[in-house]
């Protein structure tokens, strides 16, 4: 039987992308959304006119006992052994003009969610002795990026957390590792980039498709990328 992958934010851009990608790969996708359950059905329906495999599984990932009663549900029929956190908000403010608020929820979803999902994951995940977690993460970690104190500590700390989880599972035929995106064509990039910024501040003076962020994510959860863990890997049209 296929394997079994959940993709949190399944009903974003790049989300949508990642199902995609993988239910062509013959996996098992649960979509994750949070408010837009519409559109993450439209995918899942999509996915399964073209033969694919997809259903959608709606929790806040903030809220720890909605996402534990959640994925209890869905561990009732097996474990997953493919997880992408790749839920996220980004709320940006210069740094004496952020609020709390904004301090908080943009952890909260990067941060507490990759927590408060992983961990419920990851014990049915060990015992099968195979497991593959991708953390998405962004270029603003890496190199920093202005009004994005927030949101780069959320994605930087999710970098570290990579790094030690790889460590804890290494022996256990689980890898982690963190996909680190530049600018993404998404409704999320939209609002923060215009198209003259994104040619100065990309290399490629172009923003990147959510397919090819979709097919490097493809590639690390497949058996060829066995020995690749605890990586941090770029994909961002040469910004380094
Ligand atoms: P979108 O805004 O298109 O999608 C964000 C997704 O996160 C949505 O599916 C949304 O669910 C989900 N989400 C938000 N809040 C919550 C919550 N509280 N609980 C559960 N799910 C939640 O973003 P992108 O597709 O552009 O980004 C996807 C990831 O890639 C993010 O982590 C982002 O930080 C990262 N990234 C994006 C870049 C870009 O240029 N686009 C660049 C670098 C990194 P719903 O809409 O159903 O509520």
């Amino acid at each position: 039987m296929s394997k079994r992958a959940l993709i949190t934010g399944g009903s974003g851009g790049i989300g949508a992308a990642i199902c995609k990608k993988l239910a062509a790969d013959g996996l098992q996708v649960i979509i994750h959304t949070h408010r837009n359950q519409m559109k993450a059905q439209a995918l899942a329906d999509s996915i399964s006119a073209a033969g694919g495999d997809a259903t959608v599984s709606a929790f806040d990932v903030t809220d720890a006992q909605a996402t534990a009663l959640a994925l209890q549900d869905l561990l009732e029929a097996g474990p997953i052994q493919i997880l992408v956190n790749n839920a996220g908000i980004h709320d940006d403010a210069v740094f004496p003009a952020l609020s709390a608020r904004q301090w908080q929820d943009v952890i909260d979803v990067s941060l507490n969610g990759f927590f408060h999902v992983t961990q419920a994951l990851l014990m049915p995940m060990i015992r099968t002795r195979w497991g593959r977690i991708i953390n998405i993460t962004s270029v603003a970690a890496l190199t920093g990026n202005r009004g994005q104190v927030n949101y780069s500590a959320a994605k930087g700390a999710l970098h570290a957390a990579t790094k030690s989880l790889a460590l804890e599972v290494a022996s256990r035929g689980i890898t982690v590792n963190a996909v680190a995106p530049g600018i993404i064509a998404t409704e999320m990039s939209a609002d923060a980039f215009a198209t003259d910024a994104i040619a100065q501040i990309v290399p490629m003076k172009r923003a990147g498709r959510p397919e090819e962020v979709a097919d490097l994510v493809g590639f690390l959860v497949s058996e060829q990328a066995a020995y690749i863990s605890g990586q941090i890997i770029s994909i961002n049209g040469a910004m380094t």
